[in-house]
């Protein structure tokens, strides 16, 4: 290491992205720390995706739970106690905080808790403290936003959500995109009433058209109201606790014990004096970055969802990874593909989707796009009284038919799609899925037998 800096490598933030830049430049025997302000593990560990999960498969339970009667059991569903599920919830989340400090202590990587302010391009101020270091890596993730309405502070966001210690009866959730549906899902599944304020016409519009009408009209089978083309303007807290929302066609409604933002993420850079070191934002206070997650300035490099690019757990982690590779490794070139990621919406029910839309392969490629479909009901369902669909497409290009987009909405997309994607990455045609034996009976085989 330098003697000019305390360390080789400074991240901060101690989420996805700034665990796995210092955890691989350690590997490669750099002096590595991590400064964070919250809790270890980031937005994922403590209020995304693991406690999201977590409360997906309470829901899973609760829909495994109706339809155990058509299996022939006889069982009584005697409620849902929330406070066990969330307590449980947050406990497991300690655990992988607590095994946090053991796994850096026990991989060299120093962990400073503390809030990160730049001084100059070398140098962190941490609650008073100065440490310099050759590299410093910035990933302080997005915080979620709330609308500048008047009443908007009554409703809580995601981080709110995770802090329920009780469940809510009636619930009102704004926005269209993951979170949204992700939450709507769960909540109305654990049993609790849900109305969800679109302010377009869709959920999730930027998916493929067969996803959100589909996921659309399972939401409405399970007794999710939605409320499209409706923008909320105020929130009223009533004597009684309770909020109305008023809506601009002037419409209220009222009885909401919670009000949900998941209206989308803001970058979390405001007090980090940015300007310090010369780093620089776009007009939404994204840090800009190269494809090799540099910043314009030599020496800093930012990655994960402050990038606004793809904020998934798994990019910012193999951003960071790569970006160590490269400077700590010698792989010149190594830098993250941002094409072909694959996502799953913990939807009820979920989502895999990978590559173009159809309308994106249209546009791009015309007359060249063949589609394949099918949309059925999953054995599983054949003995249930409620009918789950699923519904799969393959977006093809060219005479090769080149599979350059995979969307699947039904139960069991979320663990299916991970090799498709693999599939897909490799430059898999639609012959190379035609020629693949299938595994029957599953859903996925659906995927490899489209006519
Ligand atoms: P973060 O994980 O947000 O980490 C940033 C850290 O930096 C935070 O711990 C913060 O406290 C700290 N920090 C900020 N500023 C400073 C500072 N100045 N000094 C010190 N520390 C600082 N992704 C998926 O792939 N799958 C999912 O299922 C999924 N579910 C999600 C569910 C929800 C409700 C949410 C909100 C997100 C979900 N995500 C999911 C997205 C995922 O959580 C993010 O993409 C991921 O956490 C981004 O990692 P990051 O390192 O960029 O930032
Ligand atoms: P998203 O970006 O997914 O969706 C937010 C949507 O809300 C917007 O696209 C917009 O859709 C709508 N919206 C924006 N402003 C308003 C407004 N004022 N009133 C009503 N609606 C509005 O954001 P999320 O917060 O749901 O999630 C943030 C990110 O976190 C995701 O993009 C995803 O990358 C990640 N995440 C990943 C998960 C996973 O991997 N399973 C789960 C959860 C989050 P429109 O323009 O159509 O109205």
């Amino acid at each position: 290491m330098s003697k000019k800096y305390d360390y080789d490598l400074i991240a901060v933030g101690g989420g996805s992205g700034g665990l796995s830049v210092a955890e691989r430049a350690a590997v490669y025997g750099m002096k590595a720390a991590v400064v964070e302000s919250g809790e270890m593990g980031g937005t994922c560990v403590n209020v995304g995706c693991v406690p999201k999960k977590i409360m997906w498969y309470g829901a899973n339970m609760a829909h495994s739970l109706s339809n155990a009667r058509d299996y022939g059991f006889s069982i009584e569903q005697n409620g849902f106690n929330w406070e066990h599920l969330v307590t449980k919830r947050d406990n497991y989340i300690a655990g992988i905080n607590e095994w946090y400090h053991t796994y850096l202590e026990d991989s060299n990587i120093a962990e400073i808790n503390g809030f990160a302010s730049f001084v100059d391009a070398h140098t962190l101020d941490v609650d008073g403290k100065r440490y310099t270091a050759k590299h410093i890596m910035v990933s302080p993730g997005t915080k979620p936003m709330v609308p500048e309405i008047p009443g908007a502070e009554h409703g809580i966001t995601s981080d709110g959500f995770f802090e329920l210690d009780e469940q809510p009866r009636q619930v009102a959730i704004v926005g269209s995109g993951y979170i949204a549906v992700e939450l709507a899902g769960v909540l109305k599944a654990l049993g609790t009433d849900v109305c969800l304020y679109l302010r377009k016409e869709h959920v999730l519009r930027e998916f493929d058209a067969m996803l959100r009408e589909n996921l659309l009209e399972a939401m409405l089978d399970q007794g999710i109201d939605i409320m499209p083309s409706t923008q909320i303007v105020e929130v009223r807290k009533e004597e009684d606790g309770s909020l109305t929302l008023i809506d601009d066609k002037g419409h209220n409604s009222s009885g909401f014990d919670q009000l949900v933002w998941a209206i989308g993420r803001d970058p979390n850079t405001a007090g980090m004096k940015l300007d310090a070191a010369g780093i620089e934002t776009d007009d939404q206070g994204y840090i800009i970055t190269d494809l090799y997650q540099q910043t314009n300035v030599d020496n800093i490099f930012a990655l994960g969802d402050v990038t606004g690019r793809a904020p998934l757990t798994p990019v910012a982690i193999a951003a960071a990874r790569r970006l160590a590779d490269r400077l700590y490794n010698n792989q010149t070139d190594r830098h993250l593909d941002y094409q072909l990621i694959p996502t799953v919406v913990f939807s009820h029910p979920p989502i895999g989707t990978v590559g173009l839309t159809e309308t994106e392969a249209r546009d791009k490629h015309g007359e060249a796009v063949k589609i394949y479909q099918t949309r059925f009901t999953a054995m599983y369902n054949a003995m249930s009284r409620h009918k789950v669909k699923t519904a799969m497409k393959l977006v093809c290009v060219g005479a090769q038919e080149k599979v350059v987009g995979c969307h699947i909405i039904g139960p069991g997309s979320d663990e299916m799609l991970q090799g498709f994607a693999v599939a897909i990455r490799m430059g898999a045609t639609k012959k190379d899925f035609d020629d693949t034996v299938a595994i029957h009976p599953t859903s996925s085989e659906e995927l490899v037998t489209m006519r």
